[in-house]
């Protein structure tokens, strides 16, 4: 690359940081290793910035660095919506993870980088990274979240994301209807892996009548042979007859092609980033009397359950400190229709003004 467009990249770069609100963007490089990965730290005046580290096979370093700049400002909404002490971060490695067979250099290197960031950011397992990774990057720092059980971390954190997304769905319900009982609502969980079977496993017992797709077999077996459920084809989920709608799969399902489709009341997933795109789609909801449960917000559980980790991991305090999540999308739901907001906007307004309250105590202390 020349000077000059390296300089123009640049340029590009902090007026991203500008605009995104970005505190720091750290470049890890490592010849030996192979290692190129970025750190984004997009707010730290609740707590140290916490989000898993992505390893990817990005088509261009630009749609990397949009990536971590995009992923590390939703963990600052995440956390500081739930009520965390934590700030927001999240990093990427740039690579195929299937491709990599040595994984202990690259990963123990990239551990250093980032203890050399003295616990401003503090890392966990994202897509392309495992539980081992971690152990690796846990010989390095212990800036480290979602370690295994028997090393003294949270473990699987998809039962705790299940159940906040349990509760965001009652809340949403109550908000509605005046009642949060799913007892006979029809509810189509779109993916049976981690989240989808622990959320079926909570409608199954409440009496909802549960409706589940996925595309892969093996993970639909594991969940009819354990709940009596309604199998739906894959292509065929927004066609149902449903009361509720969960995600619990892929991001963007909310969309152009979709949103006319849906018959349902309420929108309530774990999956990130379910409205495709965030304005238009949340007012399309809005439009369409659908009531959506912020993704952020309900899918909580995971980011809770490192938090619970880092203070001594307790499954019980974990499980309860997820049940902020029923009472904070209500409040969310009661701003959204009394300033005319979409529930996604209200969400991000009432985590902006906690980070702001608390950076104007931290100015007067
Ligand atoms: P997972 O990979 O275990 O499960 C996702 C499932 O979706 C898989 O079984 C996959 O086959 C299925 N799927 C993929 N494409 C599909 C399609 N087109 N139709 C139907 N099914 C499809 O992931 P998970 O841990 O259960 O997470 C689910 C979602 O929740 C993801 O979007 C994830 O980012 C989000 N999330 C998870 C956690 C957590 O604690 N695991 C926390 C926050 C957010």
């Amino acid at each position: 690359m020349s000077h000059q467009s390296l300089l123009s990249a640049e340029g590009d770069i902090y007026q991203m940081l500008s605009d995104m609100g970005h505190e720091q963007l750290v470049f890890c490089s490592d010849e030996k290793t192979g290692l190129k990965a970025i750190i984004g730290i997009h707010n730290t005046v609740l707590g140290p910035a916490l989000g898993g580290t992505r390893f990817w096979s990005y088509a261009s370093e630009k749609d990397a660095i949009v990536d971590v700049l995009r992923l590390s400002r939703g963990m600052t909404f995440k956390s500081a919506i739930s009520g965390l002490n934590l700030g927001g971060g999240k990093a990427v490695i740039i690579g195929n993870s299937d491709k990599l067979k040595n994984r202990e250099p690259l990963f123990r290197r990239y551990g250093k980088f980032v203890e050399s960031l003295n616990g401003k950011y503090i890392t966990a397992e994202d897509v392309g990274t495992s539980t081992s990774d971690i152990e690796f990057i846990g010989m390095e720092t212990g800036h480290v979240a979602g370690k295994p059980e028997q090393l003294g971390g949270g473990g699987d954190p998809s039962p705790v994301t299940a159940y906040g997304t349990y509760l965001g769905m009652k809340a949403a319900r109550k908000f509605r209807d005046g009642t949060d009982s799913l007892e006979g609502q029809r509810v189509m969980v779109q993916g049976a892996g981690h989240v989808g079977f622990y959320l079926v496993e909570r409608l199954v017992k409440e009496g909802a009548k549960v409706m589940v797709s996925d595309i892969n077999n093996d993970r639909l077996k594991k969940l009819t042979d354990a709940f009596q459920v309604e199998v739906v084809a894959a292509d065929a989920v927004y066609d149902q007859q449903m009361d509720i709608y969960a995600p619990c799969a892929l991001g963007a399902t909310v969309n152009d092609d979709t949103i006319s489709k849906l018959s349902c009341g309420i929108i309530a997933g774990a999956a990130n980033n379910q409205l495709k795109e965030e304005h238009k789609h949340g007012e399309a909801l809005v439009q369409r009397n659908i009531t959506y449960a912020p993704d952020f917000l309900i899918n909580a559980g995971g980011v809770i359950n490192c938090y619970v980790e880092l203070e001594g991991y307790n499954r019980e305090r974990a499980y309860q400190k997820a049940e902020i999540i029923y009472q904070r999308t209500i409040d969310i739901l009661e701003l959204a229709a009394a300033e005319d907001l979409t529930p996604q906007a209200a969400a991000i307004r009432m985590a902006q003004e906690r980070i702001q309250a608390v950076a104007a105590m931290n100015a007067v202390m």
